[in-house]
């Protein structure tokens, strides 16, 4: 297979005049052409902007202006953020024709950094799921094994890098969406702290869990682009002030002598044994580049599916409320309102995003919100505080990303609780706020399949996290 493209592959190219921004665009669109009828990865594509903006890369290059960081990239950005006159619809049929009047900020930073947006990447409906087969418009097939799913709620975004179909894509992570599909697809794949990177035109699912990051071929190129889109955002109020350093030098610092915490809680049973085998195998590789290992205690974390599927469907089931007939997508019409609502949402929700309104409601409801939301609030505190004690001792978490490798399709659309299994290793860190990366480790003996690693660092503890994950890459993880 031919060598995938980086952001500093395609930088060098285009400095050196090797191929034009618009060539490249090109041929992203002629692979894309080519494998996305089998993939299903992306849904919608946008050649015009795509070329427009090649077009402007191409003009600085000619008057030999300095380019911006990611001149000439070309991305792709999963369907549940906003791109300006570009159909966006959270691979669900209630907003099959919805065409947002304004882009998310993470892809305003893009777009300003230079990137070429090539389209929009399918995903599970409304990012709820973990396999990609919830979306309105078919599963995204695993561009290593095609009978396997990509992961989810991602899929898409970590299919099209995967495929070499964008040098890099934005996916959104609330319990695992961004790490998971990452780790089952073979490549690096982070969320921030919640609050580093601006919400701000992502179409919310559970607005305190909801993070938008990177996927790339490489952890630096995963730094570049965490560092384009963090920082302030005045239009979220939940972003943070906290300064952005360098990710893209930081990475380089030495990681010996750093203290990594082992849980022995997310290593139970119910684990794959190839996956097993090669976290194992990684963390011996962690100890090899100096790092001391400390055994660590997470004592909650056997409640963290519970408390996220209480937190997620609560929320859930009060941002998708605005999906009423009147304001946006679709509208099903009857004489009366109440039934124009009701045909509306029966017939534009999809059967998993009905379960969590339902479960969402319920919840909430008079009667049992003490027993359920409030509780899960409080144990969400609790998981939150055995983070917060690990980084007492330790520097990092490391676990394996996912308890099993990628499944076949079909596989677990009938057992919904299997498929909320998929996400045991990340929903903590997604209930807890702090920053996780999955990076590729080995491929299982049995069938070759990808594993991940994945590196858990303290609120706004980016840096060192990506430390580590580039010094696993650079020491040959991907190759155990
Ligand atoms: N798989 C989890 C869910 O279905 C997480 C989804 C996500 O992170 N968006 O809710």
């Amino acid at each position: 297979m031919l060598e995938p493209w980086t952001i500093s592959s395609v930088r060098s190219a285009l400095a050196a005049k090797k191929l034009s921004a618009r060539e490249l665009a090109a041929e992203f669109f002629t692979r894309i052409d080519a494998q996305n009828p089998t993939l299903n990865a992306y849904l919608t594509l946008s050649p015009e902007r795509a070329y427009a903006q090649a077009d402007k890369i191409d003009a600085l290059i000619a008057s030999n202006k300095s380019l911006p960081p990611l001149a000439g990239v070309p991305i792709g950005v999963k369907d549940v953020l906003s791109t300006r006159g570009i159909r966006t619809t959270c691979s669900s049929k209630i907003l099959e024709n919805h065409f947002p009047v304004y882009d998310a900020t993470a892809v305003e930073r893009l777009e300003s950094a230079g990137a070429v947006l090539l389209g929009k990447t399918n995903c599970d409906e409304f990012a709820m799921g973990s396999s990609n087969e919830n979306s309105a418009f078919g599963a995204v097939k695993n561009p290593i094994a095609p009978d396997r799913v990509p992961g989810g709620s991602s899929g898409g975004s970590a299919a099209v890098v995967a495929a070499g179909l964008a040098v890099a894509s934005l996916g959104t992570d609330t319990g695992g969406s961004i790490r998971q599909p990452g780790a089952l697809c073979g490549i690096p794949a982070m969320m921030g702290s919640y609050g580093r990177v601006s919400r701000y035109g992502l179409i919310a699912f559970a607005s305190s869990l909801d993070r938008i990051g990177p996927f790339a071929n490489n952890v630096h190129d995963v730094a570049a682009i965490l560092q384009t889109i963090a920082g302030r955002d005045p239009r979220d109020s939940t972003s943070t002030t906290a300064p952005v350093p360098d990710y893209t030098s930081e990475i380089a610092k030495p990681v010996k002598g750093l203290r990594i915490g082992i849980p022995k809680d997310y290593f139970a049973e119910g684990m794959h044994s190839g996956v097993r085998a090669k976290v194992e195998a990684g963390i011996a590789l962690l100890k090899s580049l100096g790092c001391e290992l400390v055994d660590i205690r997470m004592p909650h974390t056997d409640y963290a599916i519970a408390t996220y599927y209480i937190i997620a469907t609560a929320e859930a089931s009060s941002n998708l409320a605005r999906y009423d007939g009147v304001r946006y997508g679709l509208r099903v019409d009857d004489p009366t309102l109440i039934g124009m609502y009701r045909k509306t949402r029966g017939a534009g929700f999809g059967p998993e995003v009905k379960r969590r309104i339902v479960l969402g409601t319920y919840v909430l409801s008079a009667g049992y919100y003490d027993a359920y939301y409030l509780k899960g609030q409080k144990v969400r505190a609790l998981i939150a505080q055995d983070f917060r004690d690990a980084f007492t001792k330790v520097d990092a978490i490391v676990t394996p990303t996912s308890p099993i490798p990628a499944f076949k399709l079909g596989e677990k659309t009938n057992d919904p609780l299997q498929m909320y299994l998929a996400d045991i290793y990340t929903v903590t860190g997604s209930l807890a706020g702090v920053p996780g990366i999955s990076v590729p480790c080995g491929k299982t003996p049995q069938k070759n399949l990808p594993v991940g690693l994945q590196i858990f660092g303290p609120a706004f503890g980016e840096a060192r996290v990506l430390q580590l994950a580039h010094a696993f890459e650079q020491a040959g993880g991907a190759n155990l």
